[in-house]
């Protein structure tokens, strides 16, 4: 029923299958577009990355900078416009490989390309998140999603909208560190990403916020889950709250650097066009 995904989700072998006809009925969905349909400009796409700049958040280590882009050549001088720019991997809206965490883990220029085009769920936690910054997704809420919405479709990502990203321009705030200097921002929990591995078989998660562990980790326990499994996470995902539920397909581009523990991802949402 999913062209596109369907598509992705068999490797890429389906690349066009036939429209469904279009739902008459407004309550229905739009009618599932095609990759015709993406080529031509009639699917709708949104930007889940954010513009890299050297206000963009990254993890608060030593030795990690901030994102820094430089002129090497003007129009004037040199007749070409030219920078150049150098970032710590895991800033901005970034993948995380699981060489990031295990030693045997692959690098993000070894990715399985099939597994960076998915379908994709927005799970939304605002409500428990407005009650405590430090709430990580359960595996009840991951039942109470599915309760009302079906099934997580076998080798998705799964997205978690914690509300987060309404700090982003506050980079103070989106840390929120406390007197002590620990942070607090929302996360998964261990037990529902392993259940989201072994059970729908993800092939990543991703969140608005900076790290998939909630802010008080200390042992980034989801990190090596999600890594243990092969499976990728995405941080800093920008524009969660323009997303359904679920009946959308993700593209995720890291830049792809030989040996690199992650890097920044351009993460497109495709949509069905809105029924008219
Ligand atoms: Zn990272």
């Amino acid at each position: 029923m999913f062209a596109i995904g369907a598509a992705l989700a068999s490797g890429g072998v389906a690349l066009f299958v036939a429209r469904p006809a279009a739902a008459a009925d407004p309550e229905k969905p739009a009618a599932v577009p095609t990759l015709d349909d993406l080529a031509a400009g009639r699917v709708r796409i949104i930007d889940l990355s954010y513009p890299l700049n050297s206000k963009a958040a990254y993890w608060p280590g030593d030795n990690y900078k901030p994102f820094d882009l430089r002129t090497i050549a003007t129009l004037e001088r040199d007749g070409v416009l030219s920078k150049a720019f150098s970032t710590p991997e895991h800033l901005g809206t970034h993948l995380d490989a699981p060489s990031h965490f295990e030693r045997d883990g692959v690098s993000v220029d070894r990715l399985d390309p099939r597994d960076l085009f998915a379908s994709g769920v927005v799970i939304d936690v605002t409500g428990a998140v407005a009650m405590s910054a430090d709430y990580r997704l359960t595996k009840a809420d991951i039942e109470r999603w599915e309760a009302e919405l079906g099934e997580i479709p076998r080798r998705t990502i799964v997205l978690l909208r914690t509300g987060w990203g309404r700090f982003w321009n506050e980079p103070m705030r989106y840390q929120n560190h406390d007197l002590q200097g620990r942070m607090h921002f929302p996360g998964f929990s261990a037990e529902a990403v392993e259940f989201l591995l072994k059970e729908r078989q993800v092939r990543g998660v991703g969140l608005d916020t900076m790290s998939v562990d909630y802010g008080l980790s200390r042992d980034f326990v989801v990190h090596h889950v999600l890594a243990k499994a092969g499976a990728f996470g995405l941080e800093n995902v920008a524009k969660l709250d323009e997303l359904p539920a679920r009946g959308f397909w993700l593209s995720v581009a890291p830049i792809k650097i030989e040996t690199g523990t992650g890097g920044p991802a351009r993460v497109f949402a495709l949509l069905p066009k809105r029924a008219p």
